[in-house]
C-alpha cells in the first residue's frame, strides 16, 4: 500500500482474496515457500499509453490508455476493455487481478488481463467513437495477439466498439484472426456471447438455489445496471419464470412493479441509447428514483422489497447499508453480474447471514468462458449453434458452482462461496506457476 497509495480498489480486491487464503496456507505452506503471494499480486506487465484522436471539430483530444497483462500461467491473457471517465490504473489493476481467479475457475486455458481508457463515450458521435477506437488500437495492436492477449468488451465497450477496434487491428496487421472477442456474428463472433454474462449469472443463482432445494421460478428480483449484463440477466430471469422489477443507470433506479418491459428496455438502451427515465413516458406503472435521492451511503435499488438480487452495474454499488436493507426485506440470494459490486462490509453481512451469495468472480464468469469458446471457434474456423454454446455455458456455470461449494466445504465453511471461489481459483493458478518454475 505504501508504494502505490492510489490503488484502493486493487487493495480491496487483493485483501479479500488474501484473507480467504489463510486456511489454505495453514494446510499447504508450500505456497508460501514458493513465494506465490508476492508473485501473484505483481502484474507480469502493465502498459500505459497516450490515445490522441480528433473530435468532430478537428480538435486534438487526449486520453489515457491501459492494458494490464497480469498472469499468463494458465493461458493467453484474457479480459475486457473498459471505456469510462472513472477509469484509472488502479481500476484496471483490480479488474485484472480479479480476472486471474475468475478465468481459473472456468477451467479453461486463459490467463488474466484487463484494459481500457478514461475516455467517456457519452455524448460522442459515432465518428468520434470510431476515431477514438482506431487511435486506441494503433498502440494496443503491438501488445496483443490470438495466442498472447485477447481483449473483449466491458463497461462502455460493446459490439460497435469491438467492430472499430477489430477493423483497425486488421488494418495495422493485415490479419483476420481471433484477437478480440465479442465480434459480430458475420466476422468471427460466437452466437450467445452477448447474452453469456447475464445468462451465466442467472444460471449461477439457479445452481445456488438448487443446492438449497429452492428455485428461481416465481421469485421477485432486483437487478441493477441497464447495460449488456443487466439486460441479459433480465432476459434469462423472465425466461425462467422470475419477475425482475428494477434496473438502474447512472441517472437513477427504475422500479416497475409489473415487471420490467424487456422489449422497451432494449429499445431505449440498445437502439436509442437513452436515459432510463424515458421508460416512464411509455409505462405508467413505473417510477424512477433519481440518484440524487438515494439513501445516505446506499443505492435505492437495494431498498425495494424482493426475493433475490443481481448487481450488474459496477464496483462498490452495494454497501453495508444496502446489504442490511436486502436482508431485512427477505432477500436470500445474491448473484453478482458485475465485478466487485458489493463492498467488503456488504460481503461480511451476506456471509454472516449465510444467504446464497455468489461473488462476481464466480457468478459472472460465463462471459469470459464464452469468450474462450469464441477463441476455440476462431482457431478451428467454425461457428457453433446456440444450443451447443448455451449447453457449454450451463455446464461451466454448474461446474464453477460445484468447485466453489466443494472447496468451501473442504475448508469447513460450507456456505461461504467467496472463500470457495478464491481458494479454488488461486490453487489452479498457483499450481501452474510452481510447475513452470521461477519466471
Ligand atoms: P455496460 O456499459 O453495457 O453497462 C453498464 C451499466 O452500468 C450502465 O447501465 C451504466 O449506466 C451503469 N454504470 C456504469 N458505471 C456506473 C456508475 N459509476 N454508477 C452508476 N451506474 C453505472 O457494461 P456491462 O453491462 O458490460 O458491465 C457491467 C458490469 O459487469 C461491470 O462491472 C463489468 O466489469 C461486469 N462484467 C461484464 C462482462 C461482459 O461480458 N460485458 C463480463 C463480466 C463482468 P450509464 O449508461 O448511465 O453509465
Amino acid at each position: 500500500k505504501k508504494s502505490s497509495p492510489a490503488q484502493t480498489e486493487f487493495y480491496q480486491a487483493a485483501e479479500e482474496v488474501l484473507e480467504c487464503l489463510r486456511p489454505l496456507f495453514k494446510r499447504c505452506p508450500h505456497y508460501l515457500e514458493h513465494n506465490i503471494i508476492e508473485r501473484i499480486v505483481e502484474p507480469e506487465r502493465q502498459i500505459m499509453f497516450r490515445v490522441c484522436w480528433a473530435d468532430d471539430n478537428g480538435k486534438a483530444q487526449v486520453n489515457k490508455g491501459y492494458r494490464i497483462q497480469f498472469n499468463s500461467a494458465l493461458g493467453p491473457y484474457k479480459g475486457g476493455l473498459r471505456f469510462h471517465p472513472s477509469v484509472t490504473s488502479g481500476t484496471i489493476k483490480f479488474l485484472g487481478f480479479e480476472q486471474i481467479f475468475k478465468n481459473a475457475l472456468t477451467g479453461l486455458p486463459i490467463g488474466g488481463g484487463k484494459g481500457g481508457s478514461n475516455f467517456d463515450p457519452k455524448g460522442k458521435s459515432d465518428a468520434e467513437i470510431m476515431r477514438f477506437c482506431q487511435a486506441f488500437m494503433t498502440e494496443l495492436y503491438r501488445h496483443i495477439g490470438p495466442t498472447t492477449d485477447v481483449p473483449a468488451g466491458d463497461i462502455g465497450v460493446g459490439a460497435r466498439e469491438i467492430g472499430y477496434l477489430y477493423g483497425q487491428y486488421k488494418r495495422m496487421t493485415g490479419r483476420h484472426e481471433g484477437v478480440l472477442t465479442g465480434k459480430g456474428l458475420d466476422w468471427g463472433g460466437s452466437i450467445g456471447r452477448k447474452e453469456a454474462t447475464g445468462y451465466g449469472a442467472v444460471y449461477f443463482a439457479q445452481n445456488m438455489l438448487k443446492a438449497r432445494k429452492d428455485s428461481i421460478e416465481g421469485k421477485t428480483c432486483l437487478v441493477s445496471g441497464a447495460g449488456n449484463v443487466a439486460i441479459y440477466t433480465i432476459e434469462k430471469l423472465l425466461e425462467l419464470g422470475a419477475r425482475p422489477i428494477t434496473c438502474s443507470d447512472s441517472g437513477g433506479t427504475l422500479h416497475d412493479p409489473d415487471g420490467i418491459d424487456l422489449a422497451l428496455l432494449k429499445e431505449l438502451k440498445e437502439v436509442d441509447s437513452l436515459s432510463l427515465e424515458t421508460y416512464l413516458e411509455r409505462r405508467q406503472s413505473a417510477r424512477f428514483i433519481k440518484a440524487a435521492d438515494y439513501p445516505e451511503d446506499g443505492h435505492a435499488v437495494w431498498h425495494i422489497q424482493a426475493d433475490a438480487a443481481f448487481p450488474c452495474a459496477t464496483q462498490n454499488e452495494l454497501t453495508a447499508t444496502d446489504a442490511r436493507a436486502l436482508l431485512a426485506n427477505g432477500v436470500d440470494c445474491v448473484s453478482e453480474g458485475a465485478n466487485m459490486p458489493s463492498n467488503a462490509d456488504a460481503i461480511d453481512c451476506f456471509i454472516e447471514a449465510g444467504i446464497a451469495y455468489g461473488p462476481g468472480k464466480a457468478a459472472n464468469a460465463g462471459g469470459v468462458a464464452t469468450s474462450q469458446l469464441e477463441m476455440a471457434q476462431n482457431s478451428s474456423m467454425e461457428q457453433w449453434p446456440l444450443e451447443k454454446v448455451d449447453d457449454k455455458l450451463k455446464a461451466i456455470m454448474a461446474d464453477i458452482h460445484q468447485q466453489c461449494a466443494d472447496t468451501a466445504a473442504e475448508f469447513d465453511a460450507p456456505t461461504n462461496l467467496v472463500l470457495g471461489a478464491n481458494i479454488a481459483g488461486f490453487r489452479r493458478v498457483a499450481d501452474a506457476m510452481i510447475d513452470q518454475g521461477i519466471v
